[in-house]
């Protein structure tokens, strides 16, 4: 929704490894077998995704799920000082663990161009198509309650203490994501339009 109304480039460090796992590069073999397990991609492998993405990119960006530890946020913070375009708003969905088990159950991946959806909030069931490009939609295959379960721990380890980090730098945003994508989206607006 920012990218079509801002035209802003986002990148979502998560889908392009799916990609990469797809067309089965070095590094998408690599990073499905750590996911595969709801384990978190190192370190080292996000960031270098995130440069070889930005070096495409003149003018402003979002990044979709990263950093998710300290010290990506901290990789990331100096990629962005060399680069002189520092992180202007970081924006946080709250959602409690019922919504998220929720979301892992109804959530769909497009195979063409990875965008993810909810049955029930963007399309109406897992027969339909990509609402983006028409194409088929799929389960992601680690989309499981207990690779949840594992997903939360390693976010309350690992992610969690991003919060901390961000507000320390005044750029912190949090947003009730348990509303329908309008009315989240709306919120996300009203911040980035008060930057
Ligand atoms: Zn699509």
């Amino acid at each position: 929704m920012i990218r079509s109304k801002y035209g802003i480039p986002v990148a979502s460090p998560g889908a392009i490894l799916r990609e990469e796992s797809l067309a089965g590069t070095e590094l998408g073999i690599a990073a499905e077998a750590l996911t595969r397990h709801g384990k978190l991609v190192p370190d080292s492998m996000v960031l270098q995704v995130v440069e070889h993405w930005l070096e495409k990119i003149d003018d402003g960006f979002v990044l979709d799920g990263v950093p998710r530890t300290l010290g990506q946020a901290t990789d990331l913070e100096s990629l962005l000082k060399k680069r002189s375009t520092p992180l202007e708003v970081v924006i946080a969905l709250d959602a409690d663990l019922p919504t998220l088990q929720k979301r892992v159950i109804n959530r769909l991946i497009c195979q063409s161009c990875g965008q993810s959806f909810s049955v029930g909030l963007h399309v109406v069931s897992s027969q339909s198509v990509c609402p983006n490009c028409g194409g088929k939609l799929g389960r992601r295959g680690d989309d499981t309650l207990e690779t949840l379960e594992f997903r939360m721990r390693e976010y309350l380890e690992k992610t969690a203490p991003l919060i901390g980090f961000y507000e320390n730098r005044g750029l912190l945003h949090r947003i009730d994501s348990q509303e329908t994508p309008e009315s989240v989206f709306g919120a996300v607006v009203k911040i980035l339009e008060a930057e």
